[in-house]
């Protein structure tokens, strides 16, 4: 079986809702929120009550746009809306504003890095304006169907891309860096679970070697990345084991089950709707000119791939570093505020990575509830650097103290818990003194040639002073003094 499912080639193009973090609605005053009480944001407007007129908000337009620059799109300057025309009851106007003919973005691309290092770049080919429709819950009330309105007209950028993905792990791949792009550019919060950010996958498969596409599938419903990887996955199987058995794929619209991994039919090409669209008559035609764009670009705040650019060059850090070090736009943030006070990028790094990184995961934190300020870290990490307070004492020791009492300077702190470390010359030799009298035959023997018993020496002289001999400088006075000891 694996064979035959290697000679074939999957082909994916996926097309993602992104809900728009405006303060209100796209044609509307009404207030955008997510988890209000059902049925509190719907004005007559968004009841599509006759007469009422959609005004465009214009925060939607540069949302847009800075969506498109950041994925190399082209910007239309002259466009229009168009009515989407189908009977729902979540759609209380009869049809939904969106953007057929003249989306406000095209031709674009992006670069997705693969788990093997590999870079693969898929096309974009459209962004769009338009708004969400209203909510149909079934599983609150056991005999109706309910409807809450609030999210009708909730702006929306719908993005779809080229069929350039050719499998589960590309599509995984893609969807992590748009839901990353749109968290950076603040435009969405790229929610899957509470459906801010949604996609249906598009799925064919065809013999490898093959030019002409198969019959797509689409697939609905999937509330995480991981989803859509695993309906995918399935997906792709189902495919061709209809087409091995003889079968014959119909283009139609599937929903994934998550509970059984799964894919069923929801309609068919053959039943699909005619949205009958047209140019909305009510909003006026939309020009986009050349300062418009410049002045979003001027307002484009850094982009993960610019700050891992940075960190990979100028700051040296490995790409496994700096990878994390973007995860998130308020992590990566943190940590330049801490290089900006520090130039121990990789001490800086580090520090980010491992205490920081399992302090926050062990409390279910985000950086953002974090209580140490930037600054707290950079003096640490300038604290074990200068040598006056050593890493496993920074870490253990005074790290924790600092979450406790953040509002204390660390050094202040260190030394109101007796861990700043002993690098004067005099004291550390005079431990070291003791030790060599106190361990006579040691010394012969490490003088006779042992010289691995230094680590033994070492051991001795962190017991004499209580852990607080700077190890740097006391191993170099150890030999000195080992050798010359009579
Ligand atoms: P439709 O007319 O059904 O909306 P589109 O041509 O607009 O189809 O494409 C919708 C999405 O499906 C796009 O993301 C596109 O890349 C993808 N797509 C188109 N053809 C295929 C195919 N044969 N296999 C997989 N994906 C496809
Ligand atoms: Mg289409």
């Amino acid at each position: 079986m694996t064979s035959i499912r290697d000679s074939y080639e999957a082909v994916i193009g996926l097309e993602v809702h992104a809900q728009m973090l405006t303060k209100s609605k796209a044609y509307s005053s009404d207030i955008n929120e997510y988890g209000a009480r059902p049925n509190t944001h719907v004005s007559s407007i968004t009841l599509g009550h006759p007469g009422t007129l959609p005004k465009m908000n214009k925060k939607t337009i540069e949302f847009a746009i800075k969506l498109g620059l950041a994925l190399n799109c082209k910007i239309a300057s002259h466009q229009h809306f168009a009515r989407k025309n189908y009977f729902y009851p979540d759609l209380p106007k009869g049809y939904q504003i969106t953007q057929d003919t003249t989306p406000i973005c095209t031709g674009g691309f992006v670069d997705v890095k693969l788990e093997d290092g590999v870079v693969k770049r898929i096309g974009i080919t459209r962004i769009h304006m338009e708004e969400d429709a209203g909510k149909s819950i079934h599983d609150v009330d056991v005999y109706d169907t309910l409807v809450d309105l609030n999210r009708a007209g909730t702006p929306l950028l719908e993005i779809v891309t080229e069929p350039d993905m050719r499998s589960a792990d590309e599509a995984y791949a893609y969807l992590t860096e748009i839901r990353q792009l749109v968290r950076y550019l603040d435009i969405c919060d790229g929610n899957m679970e509470e459906g801010s950010l949604r996609c249906d996958a598009n799925i064919s498969v065809r013999k490898k070697g093959a030019e002409a596409f198969g019959t797509k599938v689409e697939v609905k419903n999937m509330n995480s990345i991981r989803n859509v990887h695993r309906a995918i996955s399935h997906e792709i199987d189902r495919q061709i084991e209809v087409l091995e058995t003889g079968g014959a794929l119909s283009q139609e619209t599937r929903s994934f089950d998550a509970a059984s991994g799964t894919t069923s039919s929801m309609r068919t090409k053959e039943a699909a709707n005619d949205y009958r669209y047209f140019p909305e008559p009510d909003l006026a035609p939309l020009f986009v000119s050349q300062e418009q764009i410049e002045a979003v670009k001027q307002e484009m705040p850094v982009l993960p791939k610019e700050l891992f650019e940075k960190y990979t060059t100028e700051l040296k850090l490995s790409d496994y570093d700096a990878n994390i070090l973007i995860i998130t736009k308020a992590f990566a943030l943190y940590f330049e505020e801490v290089i900006a006070q520090t130039k121990n990028y990789k001490g800086a790094a580090n520090w980010m990575i491992g205490e920081v990184r399992s302090y926050l995961n062990q409390q279910g934190k985000d950086i953002e509830d974090f209580p140490l300020e930037p600054k707290s870290i950079a003096e640490l990490v300038n604290l074990i650097d200068s040598g006056k307070i050593s890493h496993s004492a920074a870490s253990q020791g005074l790290f924790p103290e600092m979450i406790a009492f953040p509002e204390v300077h660390p050094e202040e702190l260190a030394n109101k818990l007796n861990l700043i470390q002993d690098s004067d010359e005099d004291s550390i030799k005079g431990f070291i003194q003791t030790v060599i009298e106190q361990n006579a035959s040691e010394v012969l023997r490490y003088q006779s040639g042992e010289k691995q018993l230094v680590g033994f020496f070492m051991g001795q002289l962190m017991k004499a002073s209580k852990g607080k001999a700077d190890p740097k400088a006391a191993n170099k006075l150890m030999r000195e003094m080992l050798d010359n000891a009579k």
